[in-house]
């Protein structure tokens, strides 16, 4: 809900996660600086993803292609021709919509309608309510229902068909207005590309239009004989990679959700021509496995199979996740068929095809994709894991209940005092961790205080060194989520932690 959102915002600027780019001037729209806690737990995200990708498979390894490439990449794979929004303006505002989006809202605000009532008629009616069947028998409901569905529809058929001016009829025909001022005076829908031009080379008749590329899987590609080649890859196999994507996005809106600067981690599966579609299914089940073993709730997530399909796609889903705004898509799952490897053997006039031992024979392969955001990923996690909780002598605490894998910070070491040579002690404890995980140092305030900061800041466990450590050579271990304590022995302090922060 909204209200979780806001927390989310203020608490991922607070503790250093995330902050507004260039803030000191008013901030840059869509684009987000990472701040010392959220660079850790991104890294530790992309160390997540790689290592599952990577060092648990033996048929993938990773690349890194570079941001820029040859400007023919972006013919072949489409992006030049097809990679559009449709955009409206408003001509009083001069402010600028996607058509879609517009119109995708209207139904959003009708769905949201119609549950109202449904709600309202459930408290009415009590335990033998049946809302499928009020939905489908209630004339009001059925008429926000029926505006909740058929537009979007019609908005399909007409992108589709390219037919722009449908669109903008369309707006019309729902009287959409401007959500900022109310106005309806609209101009023409026309289609813009997301992608970010820039020019390569230094005098201006020799510089080459180029762009910032929108997604990392193209690289791939442009390598799949490279590493082919040079790694003794056999079919199936697999190239992974993460980085930063460019898009020019129009709808600004939902925190790092969607931004104009990412990144992506992309893994790009290729397979025998046939066998496709069984391997979609197994990547399917592979990805959803990786979300789950982080525990943050199986019932936050879901698969979206789509039902239109992308030119070059033969199979696709999303991976979506109950955001703080509702279930939207966190990864896409795509089976390209041989639609990218064959674009670019026509633009680059080169082979890229795999010569099959077993069959006698090459072909070009085809393409399973898992593509992840990788910022997306962190605000899943991120929101998901901001919680507060009741206490059971009473009391709140708001806690930030990180999965301890990816946790910035795993240990932060407290002498109970600043003297008696306890912060000593602290520092050896520190000089031994350090080499194998992320500790951060406390000595200011009550334990308690230093307690209620590290819940907030995410770091899953505290340890404190008393004057009994003197004696006991122990500290006592107390965990962010249970918030119980343990006398561990300092010497058993090491793999204590280790065990229950590694991968
Ligand atoms: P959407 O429909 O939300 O715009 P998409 O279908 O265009 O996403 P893909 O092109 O399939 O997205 O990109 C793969 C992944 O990259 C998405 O699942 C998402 O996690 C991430 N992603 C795409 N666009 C953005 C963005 N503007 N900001 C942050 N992450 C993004």
């Amino acid at each position: 809900d909204q209200d979780q959102f806001k927390k989310v915002l203020s608490h991922a600027k607070e503790y250093g996660y995330v902050f507004q780019s260039s803030e000191i001037y008013d901030g840059l729209s869509a684009v987000y600086d990472y701040g010392q806690n959220g660079v850790e737990l991104k890294k530790n995200i992309r160390e997540y993803w790689w290592q599952a990708m990577t060092q648990l498979n033996q048929d993938i390894v990773g690349i890194d292609a570079a941001i820029f490439m040859h400007p023919t990449t972006w013919k072949a794979s489409g992006h030049v021709d097809a990679f559009n929004d449709p955009l409206i303006d408003n001509k009083d505002s001069k402010k600028r919509y996607r058509a879609d989006v517009l119109i995708e809202d209207y139904c959003e605000k009708n769905l949201q309608k119609a549950n109202k009532e449904i709600a309202k008629a459930a408290k009415r009616f009590g335990e033998d309510f049946d809302a499928d069947m009020y939905r489908q028998t209630n004339p009001r409901v059925m008429g926000y229902m029926k505006k909740a569905t058929e537009p979007t529809a019609r908005l399909a058929t007409l992108l589709e068909a390219e037919d722009l001016a449908g669109v903008k009829a369309l707006i019309e025909e729902l009287e959409i207005a401007d959500p900022d001022t109310g106005s309806k005076n609209w101009t023409d829908v026309r289609q813009f590309n997301l992608m970010f031009g820039t020019k390569i080379g230094a005098s201006a008749d020799t510089a080459t239009d180029l762009y910032l590329r929108p997604e990392t899987a193209q690289g791939i590609f442009v390598n799949f004989l490279n590493v082919q080649k040079t790694g003794r890859m056999k079919i199936p196999f697999g190239i992974a990679q993460t980085g930063k994507a460019f898009r020019n996005e129009i709808v600004a809106r939902q925190f790092i959700f969607r931004q104009r600067e990412f990144e992506q981690m992309e893994m790009q599966y290729f397979v025998k021509p046939g066998t496709e579609l069984e391997w979609f299914e197994i990547w399917k089940e592979r990805r959803m496995a990786w979300h789950n073993s982080l525990g943050m709730g199986q019932e936050n997530y879901r698969f979206h199979d789509h039902e239109k399909l992308a030119h070059y796609a033969n199979a696709a889903t999303d991976i979506e996740f109950d955001f703080p705004f509702g279930f939207k898509e966190l990864e896409g799952i795509h089976s390209r068929t041989d639609f990218d490897l064959k674009a670019h053997e026509e633009h680059s006039g080169k082979k890229l095809q795999f010569f099959d031992h077993e069959e006698n024979k090459s072909y070009v392969p085809y393409v399973l994709e898992t593509s992840i955001g990788l910022d997306r990923m962190f605000l899943a996690v991120f929101s998901n894991s901001l919680q507060e909780e009741k206490l059971d002598g009473g009391g709140e605490r708001t806690v930030l209940k990180l999965p301890a894998v990816l946790a910035p910070v795993k240990a932060a070491i407290l002498p109970l005092l600043k003297k008696d040579g306890l912060p000593e002690i602290a520092n050896e404890i520190i000089d031994e961790l350090k080499w194998s995980m992320k500790v951060a140092y406390e000595e200011k305030d009550s334990i308690g205080k230093r307690y209620a900061r590290h819940d907030l800041n995410g770091t899953p466990y505290c340890v404190t060194i008393d004057h009994d450590t003197k004696e006991d050579h122990a500290v006592t271990v107390r965990d962010r989520d249970t918030m119980t304590q343990e006398r561990i022995a300092i010497k058993d302090l090491k793999s204590y932690i280790e065990k229950r922060v590694s991968m």
